[in-house]
């Protein structure tokens, strides 16, 4: 069955002791069985304080970031490569120490709007950075999930073929791809068929809607999108992700583009989340006995 958490951006902007205290709580206490962490900076979660909410709230947790420019593992750059595989062995780490089995988000390349398409040289330089972080994450048990972007985040994986393409480059049994409906609705030509032929390289996924605001408020086919994990058999985490300009994080809304205020009540927004994922997994999974 698949697990269900939400994006602590809904909660806070960072992760001080109290924001850290306040989103686990009430992720917790609204029933999700994780919250999803931004690690854009590994090194500055504690992990300690972290894990002891954790615990104290008996809920589960994943962790996703982006790359920054300088820090860009499809590069040709070798100080910037250096400094993205840091960073991603600090994320691998921190996953390890705070007890995150899925290290996820845009870790392919930077995290940023390019003005060029990427060059063969940096998709070989990233694919070669990602193998050894595979076998990193896979000593640690770890899962990372390569999160496919619109054009906008990224020019390495825009599209679920494209990511699939790429980790078979990658060859590692630990490198994924995690797909996200906000930006599916952007550039697959079919999200139901995006979605099928990933197949078993789907190992995380996001819910967020066309706005990334309330879901069923925009224009996504929710309908479709859950019917479609139930037939690509996945099993996975699936998170809650949105965002409003009434809970900011300064470093994720300039490269996101939140400018709206979407919504001001995160508690309301998170509850109504919780059970309509609930209602679409079970109405997929009916519609898919009814067909038996
Ligand atoms: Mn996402």
């Amino acid at each position: 069955m698949n697990k269900l958490g939400i994006h602590a951006l809904v909660w806070a902007g960072g992760w001080s002791h109290d924001e850290c205290a306040l989103a686990i709580e009430q992720t917790a206490k609204i029933g999700y069985d994780y919250i999803e962490i931004p690690a854009l900076d590994p090194n500055s979660i504690d992990v300690d304080f972290t894990r002891k909410q954790l615990e104290k709230a008996n809920l589960g947790v994943t962790l996703s970031l982006g790359l920054a420019p300088e820090a860009d593992i499809s590069s040709e750059d070798p100080d910037k490569i250096a400094r993205g595989e840091a960073t991603l062995q600090d994320a691998v780490a921190l996953a390890r120490d705070v007890g995150s089995a899925h290290v996820c988000g845009i870790l392919h390349s930077a995290f940023t709007k390019y003005y060029h398409p990427p060059t063969q040289k940096g998709i070989e330089n990233a694919v070669e950075v990602l193998r050894r972080i595979g076998e990193q994450a896979q000593k640690n048990g770890i899962t990372i999930g390569l999160e496919v972007v619109n054009r906008y985040e990224s020019n390495v994986l825009n599209t679920a073929a494209q990511a699939v393409a790429f980790c078979k480059q990658i060859d590692s049994p630990n490198v994924k791809v995690h797909l996200d409906t906000y930006h599916m609705n952007i550039e697959e030509n079919d999200v139901m068929s995006a979605m099928i032929e990933t197949g078993d390289y789907l190992n995380y996924f996001h819910v967020g809607e066309s706005h990334r605001g309330y879901l069923g408020t925009g224009s996504i086919n929710f309908d479709n999108v859950f019917r479609s994990l139930v037939y690509a058999g996945y099993t996975g985490p699936i998170t809650f992700e949105s965002f409003s300009s009434a809970v900011v994080n300064q470093e994720l809304a300039s490269i996101l583009g939140i400018w709206r205020n979407l919504w001001s009540d995160g508690y309301d927004l998170a509850v109504h989340a919780k059970s309509f994922m609930e209602a679409q997994l079970k109405s997929a999974r009916e519609s898919i006995l009814a067909r038996a």
